[in-house]
């Protein structure tokens, strides 16, 4: 599904003729939030989830919202299209100042975004993808969902580069996500995820597969987990908006649960549809 129309400060437009200036602070500096939503059958996925994180990374960065969570929905409900599997990116930045400067401009309007593209959730039970662990290079500000994203790219980038489809993080010898999502692993029977903290993205959907595991009493826990745990997983997998629970079949050219989904994932997948089902 191709983008069509995008929402740019006010206007329903098309994308090609969605334009900001380059002294735009997103443009220069990065200085902006994004949220990353999903909605099924054009109906927004947690959207309250997501727009109370927005309002935590637009707090972090000291920018007021500039719009009401009810502003937001009738915003971003024109860009959906109906009966559709869609996601809305949308993203907001402190703007375009005068003259480029770090410090904050004065009485500047923030530039938002939102545009809307279709989601390819993984569903093969017979297939997973490869993952690279790598050292996670990133800064202190991991909970904020803050666009300047140079070196989740990096670390992305280095695992396509090695045939992979995501970077797997440890830091001081401890998971925390992955480049573009949070990452769980079955230890021992028991489905662990690093708890919250500022060294993770706070994921929406990390949330939904912990309240269906609680929900079905199996067990889980949010807990630290080491490299050396991790060479124990039976199972590994990765998870985010857009592809839900993306099982991991080989992490640094082994293979995790014999190289095919595990059970757990095949589980989650099916619980996890439902559940989506349920909300249609
Ligand atoms: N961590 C990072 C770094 C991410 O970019 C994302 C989203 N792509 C996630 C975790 C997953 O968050 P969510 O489930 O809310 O999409």
């Amino acid at each position: 599904m191709e983008t069509e129309t995008v929402y740019l400060n006010g206007d329903y437009v098309p994308l090609a003729d969605a334009k900001i200036s380059v002294m735009d602070r997103g443009f220069l500096f990065g200085d902006g939030v994004y949220e990353v939503i999903p909605a099924y059958s054009g109906q927004l996925f947690r959207l309250e989830d997501h727009l109370e994180r927005l309002d935590k990374s637009l707090r972090a960065i000291r920018l007021q919202n500039p719009h009401s969570h009810e502003q937001w929905l009738n915003l971003l409900t024109p860009l959906l299209k109906k009966g559709l599997d869609q996601s809305v990116y949308l993203q907001i930045t402190r703007g375009t100042a005068p003259k480029r400067d770090h410090a904050f401009p004065q009485n500047v309007t923030p530039t938002v975004f939102a545009m809307v593209t279709g989601i390819t959730p993984h569903s093969d039970p017979d297939n997973g993808v490869k993952a690279l662990s790598m050292e996670d290079s990133r800064w202190k500000l991991c909970d904020t969902k803050a666009i300047t994203l140079l070196a989740n790219v990096l670390l992305r980038q280095a695992a396509v580069d090695n045939g992979c489809t995501e970077a797997i993080l440890f830091k001081d010898g401890y998971l925390t996500e992955g480049a573009a999502s949070n990452v769980f692993a079955v230890i021992d029977g028991i489905l662990m995820t690093p708890p919250k903290s500022s060294a993770i993205l706070p994921g929406i959907t990390r949330d939904v597969i912990l309240e269906i595991a609680r929900k079905n009493n199996i067990p889980c826990s949010e807990q630290a987990i080491s490299k050396a745990d991790i060479k124990k997983a039976s199972e590994l997998w990765i998870t985010s908006s857009t592809r839900e629970i993306i099982p991991v079949v080989e992490l640094d050219s082994e293979k995790v649960s014999g190289g095919k989904p595990g059970p757990v994932w095949k589980t989650f997948y099916k619980l996890f549809q439902e559940h989506k089902q349920s909300l249609r």
